[in-house]
C-alpha cells in the first residue's frame, strides 16, 4: 500500500509557514476590528459603550468568517486531492502499462532521454506507483488539507488576537480620545507586525510596515469618514 507523507500544519499554515500565516491573521484582525472602532466612534454622540459593542461584534463576526472560509477552502481542498488520488489508484490498478507510459513521457517531457526516462519511471513505480504519480503528474506532494477544523480555529485565534489589540486600546481610552488613540495605536501594531512578516519571509522590512501601515490608515480613514457622515445623519 502506498503512503503519501501527511502533515499537521494547517491549509494556510502549510502554505506560507506558520509564522507569516499568524501574521497575517492578526493583521487582519486589526485593520478591520480598528476600523469599526474608529468608524462608530467617529459618529458624533456615539457614546463609549455602543464602540466597544461594536469592536466586540466586529472580533466575534469576522473571527467566524475567517473560521468559515478557511474551513471551506480546506475542506475542498482536501476532497479534490482525495479524488485526484483515488482516480490514480484506480487507473494503476487497472492498466499499469499505460501508467508507466505516461509517467515516462512526463520524465521525457522534462529533458530525460526516453530510455532513461522509461527507467526512471519503472523504478519510481516499483519503489511506490501512487507517490510518483501523485508527486510528478498531478503536483500532490503531500496530502495537505485533512485536518479543515484546525485550519478554522487557527484562523479564528490569529484574528481574534489581532482584533483584540485596538479593542484593548479602545477600553483603556478615556471617551472622545478613542478616534485618535485607536488609528494610531493600531497603525504601530500593523507596521510591527508588517514588518516581523517581513523579516520572516525574507523581504523588505521597511516596505512591508509600510505597505500594512498605508492600506491600515486607508481603512480607518474610510470608516471614520463614513462613521463621520452616516452619524451626522441620523
Ligand atoms: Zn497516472
Amino acid at each position: 500500500m502506498s503512503r503519501i507523507g501527511r502533515h499537521n500544519e494547517a491549509h494556510l499554515v502549510a502554505r506560507i509557514g506558520w509564522l507569516r500565516a499568524a501574521v497575517l491573521g492578526a493583521n487582519d484582525g486589526i485593520v478591520s476590528t480598528a476600523s469599526l472602532i474608529v468608524g462608530v466612534a467617529a459618529a458624533p454622540g456615539a457614546r463609549p459603550s455602543e464602540v466597544m459593542l461594536a469592536g466586540i461584534a466586529g472580533l466575534v463576526a469576522g473571527a467566524m468568517s475567517m473560521a468559515a472560509g478557511e474551513y471551506v477552502s480546506v475542506s475542498s481542498q482536501s476532497d479534490t486531492e482525495e479524488a485526484d488520488l483515488a482516480r490514480e489508484r484506480r487507473e494503476l490498478a487497472a492498466d499499469p502499462e499505460a501508467e508507466h507510459a505516461e509517467l515516462a513521457a512526463i520524465y521525457q517531457a522534462r529533458g530525460l532521454e526516453p530510455a532513461t526516462a522509461r527507467e526512471v519511471a519503472r523504478q519510481l513505480m516499483a519503489h511506490d506507483p501512487l507517490t510518483a504519480h501523485a508527486r510528478d503528474e498531478l503536483g500532490i506532494s503531500e496530502v495537505t488539507a485533512a485536518r479543515p477544523i484546525q485550519a478554522a480555529l487557527t484562523s479564528a485565534a490569529t484574528f481574534s488576537t489581532g482584533a483584540a489589540a485596538p479593542l484593548v486600546l479602545a477600553g483603556l481610552t478615556p471617551a472622545g480620545q478613542t478616534e485618535p488613540v485607536v488609528s494610531i495605536g493600531s497603525l504601530i501594531f500593523l507596521a510591527v507586525l508588517g514588518a516581523l512578516g517581513a523579516r520572516t519571509g525574507g523581504a523588505g522590512m521597511l516596505r512591508a510596515a509600510a505597505r500594512v501601515t498605508f492600506w491600515g490608515a486607508l481603512a480607518m480613514a474610510a470608516t471614520a469618514g463614513i462613521g463621520r457622515l452616516v452619524g451626522t445623519a441620523v
